[in-house]
C-alpha cells in the first residue's frame, strides 16, 4: 500500500510513498500529511471473523489489510507489548457505566494515557526501520504532560534512536513530570523550559524546519524526525481498538452486529477521532462520531458552522490540559477524504495565511453526516466526574467527562455510545479529588490519598513508585539554550 498526499503534490517529492517512508518524513508537499490510498475494506465478514480474537490477532489481521512495508516479526515484537498492560488478554476494557453508555478504556498501559495505544508500539516499528535502513534518528518531542512520558517509555534502549522532549517546567501535573524526570537511559534527554508549552512547541517546530541544526546533526550521522500525532504510525493502531471497541460491545451482547453505535471522542489533535472515522469506512457500523472538547471549542464551533475560525482565539489553560489545543492537526486528513487534494491545499492556505476558513453548504453538510460536536467546560466536567461517580459509580478524567455533556445533547439515547477515556484518574487527580471532595490546590500525591480513599481504588504500584524514584533528568533552561543543550547531549 502506498501513501499519497493532503495537498496534492508539488514535485519536490515522490508523489507516493511507502508507509516507512511516510513515518521517516511525516511531512508532504506543500506541507501537507500522508494519507493511505485505499483504505482496506473490511467488511461484516472481517467483523464476524473476530468476534472471539485477542486484541493482538484483531490487530495483526487489520494491520495486514494494510500491507504495510514492515515485516511481520516487527509487527509482533510491536503488538506484543500490549501484553505489558494491566490485562494482556484485554488491553482496553469496555465498561458499561449505565444504559447505553459504555466507556473504552485506552489508559491501561505502562503511562497510564491513551498515548501507550499508539506510541508503544511504533517505537518498535520506527527503532526496527531505523536499523533496517543503518540510520540512526533524533525524535523531537514537546509535550503538555501525556506525550512525553510515552515517548520516552517507547524510546528507552531502542536501537538507532535518541530522544530529546521537552515540556515547560511548572506547566505539568507532578505525576507527569515525575514521569520524565525519573526516565534513566543514556539515549533520552528529558528538557525542562522556563516558559509555556507554547514556547516548547515552537522551539521544536524551529528546529524541525532548521537547515543549520540539521546539518549540524548531519556531522553526527544523525537524521531529525518527530514522534507527535500526525505520524501515520501512530495513526494506524488507533484504528484498532475502535474496531474491538465495536466488537466487545457485540461480545457482551449490549448490541447484535450490524448495530450502529456512537463514538464519542474527546479531541485535541483529532488522531483518536480520526481512528473511528477510518474504522468506520473500513466497516465498523457508526451512527456519528461526537466530537467533544473543553472551553478551547474550535472543532464544536468547524462542526456546528463549517468555519475554523482562529482570528479571534487564544489557547486556554483548562482542566484538560491534553485538549488545549486550537490548530487540531489531524483534521486536515477528514477534509481531504470528504473533498479532495486541491480543496483541502486550499482550505490549510486559508487556515495558514488568514487564520480562517470556511466550508461550503454542501461541504458542511457532508461533514455533518460524520460528525456531531459540543464543548464542555472545566465546572461542568467537574460536575459530570462527581454525578457519574456518585450515581454510577465511576471514576473518570476531566478529559473523558467532556464527553458526558454532548452525550446528552448530541446523541439519540435509544442508540449506544462509546465513550472513549483517555486517562486514568492518576494523571489529573488535583482536579477529581477538588471534584469529589472539593479539595483545592492539593498536591498530586495528597490528592492520589484523597481519591484513592474516597473511591476504595488502589494507587496503581508504577504511579505510587514515582514518588521515591531517583530524579535523573535535571536540566531546566531558557528556551533560547535548547538547541545547543540538544547538541551537547547528542
Ligand atoms: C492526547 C490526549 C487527548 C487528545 O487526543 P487527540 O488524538 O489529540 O485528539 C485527549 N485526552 C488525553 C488524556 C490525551 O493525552
Amino acid at each position: 500500500m502506498n501513501f499519497i498526499q493532503t495537498r496534492g503534490y508539488d514535485a519536490t517529492k515522490p508523489k507516493t510513498v511507502s508507509f516507512s517512508q511516510a513515518i521517516l518524513s511525516p511531512i508532504a508537499s506543500f506541507g501537507g500529511l500522508y494519507v493511505p490510498q485505499t483504505l482496506p475494506n473490511l467488511g461484516e465478514e472481517f467483523l464476524d471473523k473476530h468476534l472471539n480474537s485477542s486484541y493482538k490477532e484483531l490487530a495483526s489481521d487489520m494491520l495486514s489489510r494494510f500491507e504495510i512495508d514492515i515485516e511481520k516479526s516487527v509487527i509482533d515484537e510491536a503488538l506484543a507489548l500490549y501484553d505489558k498492560f494491566d490485562d494482556a488478554l484485554n488491553p482496553v476494557p469496555v465498561v458499561k457505566v449505565k444504559e447505553n453508555l459504555y466507556v473504552s478504556e485506552l489508559y491501561h498501559g505502562p503511562t497510564r494515557a491513551f498515548k501507550d495505544m499508539a506510541l508503544q508500539p511504533f517505537g518498535v516499528v520506527l527503532s526496527s526501520i531505523a536499523q533496517r535502513n543503518n540510520e540512526n534518528y533524533l525524535i523531537l518531542a514537546a509535550t503538555s504532560g501525556d506525550t512525553g512520558p510515552a515517548a520516552l517509555e517507547t524510546f528507552k534502549n531502542r536501537a538507532n534512536v535518541q530522544v530529546a522532549c521537552l515540556y515547560p517546567d511548572g506547566g505539568t501535573s507532578d505525576v507527569q513530570r515525575l514521569q520524565m524526570v525519573t526516565e534513566d537511559a543514556k539515549n533520552l534527554k528529558v528538557i525542562g523550559i522556563n516558559g509555556v508549552f507554547d514556547d516548547a512547541q515552537n522551539a521544536l517546530k524551529k528546529l524541525l524546519a532548521s537547515e543549520d541544526f540539521k546539518s549540524a546533526l548531519k556531522e553526527k550521522n544523525i537524521l531529525l524526525s518527530a514522534a507527535n500525532s500526525v505520524n501515520f504510525g501512530r495513526i494506524i493502531f488507533q484504528i484498532i481498538y475502535h474496531i474491538h471497541s465495536y466488537l466487545e460491545l457485540t461480545r457482551q451482547g449490549a448490541i447484535v452486529m450490524g448495530e450502529k453505535v456512537y463514538l464519542n471522542v474527546p479531541s485535541g489533535n483529532f488522531g483518536n477521532a480520526l481512528g473511528g472515522y477510518y474504522a468506520w469506512k473500513m466497516g465498523v457500523p457508526v451512527e456519528k462520531i461526537i466530537i467533544s472538547s473543553n472551553e478551547n471549542n474550535v472543532l464544536t464551533k468547524l462542526i456546528k458552522t463549517g468555519k475554523y475560525d482562529l482570528r479571534d482565539s487564544k489557547v486556554v489553560s483548562t482542566t484538560s490540559p491534553a485538549m488545549d489545543i486550537l490548530k487540531s492537526s489531524n483534521v486536515e486528513r477528514i477534509l481531504f477524504d470528504m473533498f479532495g487534494d486541491v480543496r483541502t491545499r486550499e482550505l490549510m492556505e486559508n487556515l495558514e495565511k488568514e487564520n480562517y476558513y470556511e466550508l461550503t453548504s454542501d461541504e458542511l453538510v457532508k461533514l455533518q453526516e460524520c460528525f456531531d460536536a459540543d464543548f464542555c467546560d472545566g465546572d461542568e466536567g467537574k460536575k459530570y466526574i462527581k454525578d457519574t461517580f456518585t450515581n454510577d459509580n465511576y471514576l473518570m478524567d476531566p478529559h473523558t467527562a467532556t464527553c458526558l455533556k454532548s452525550y446528552e445533547t448530541c446523541s439519540n439515547p435509544a442508540i449506544k455510545t462509546i465513550v472513549y477515556s483517555t486517562a486514568e484518574w492518576t494523571k489529573f487527580s488535583p482536579v477529581i479529588a477538588n471534584a469529589l471532595t472539593g479539595e483545592v490546590d492539593a498536591q498530586d500525591i495528597v490528592a492520589l490519598q484523597a481519591i484513592s480513599k474516597e473511591a476504595k481504588l488502589e494507587i496503581p504500584a508504577m504511579i505510587q513508585g514515582l514518588f521515591s524514584k531517583k530524579i535523573v533528568q535535571d536540566t531546566i533552561i531558557e528556551k533560547e539554550d535548547i538547541e545547543k543543550e540538544i547538541l551537547k547531549f547528542l
